[in-house]
């Protein structure tokens, strides 16, 4: 596979410098057990169930500040850069969440807004969003433009485990 091809675009925004807050916390509803757990922006391992010990979903918000430490991971990253204001992000967010919870202890979403983080959203050239860069060991590995339906996604990252 190219180091950088875009997929055929799905639907997308052109990224704009808008403004509005937004904040969302890190504490998440265990998949097996429902406890709810702090999900860490950064950790040496991989976050798991205080309660059952179970892998959970690794979902973080990360900006230009904090971008670093999200990143350093060995586990595969889907970077998400998005905006509140994009229709076709939120449409993906839920399937990038169903992965996180399909792939727990294997990926690591990290969501950018991309008002928000003017540095990483040059770094990752999104001129248009939602843009969903997978990472591993650091690199580039894939780079998608648009939403894409969640088989697409699904076996974007099954290939991304494995290669
Ligand atoms: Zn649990």
């Amino acid at each position: 596979m190219s180091q950088s091809a875009d997929r055929s675009p799905g639907a997308t925004c052109p990224a704009m410098r808008h403004h509005g807050g937004m904040a969302s916390g890190n504490v998440r509803p265990c998949p097996s057990c429902g406890t709810r757990n702090r999900v860490p922006l950064s950790a040496a391992g991989r976050p798991r169930c205080a309660k059952c010990k179970a892998d959970l979903p690794w979902v973080v918000d990360a900006g230009d500040g904090d971008l670093a430490a999200a990143l350093d991971t060995s586990r595969l990253v889907l970077i998400d850069l998005w905006a509140p204001w994009c229709g076709p992000c939120r449409m993906v967010a839920p399937v990038l969440e169903a992965l996180a919870t399909k792939y727990a202890g294997e990926l690591k979403v990290v969501k950018v807004n991309v008002d928000e983080a003017p540095v990483a959203a040059g770094r990752f050239q999104a001129q248009s969003i939602p843009t969903l860069v997978v990472m591993k060991d650091g690199a580039v590995v894939e780079r998608v433009v648009g939403a894409q339906p969640e088989p697409v996604l699904d076996r974007l990252v099954a290939a991304s485990l494995t290669r």
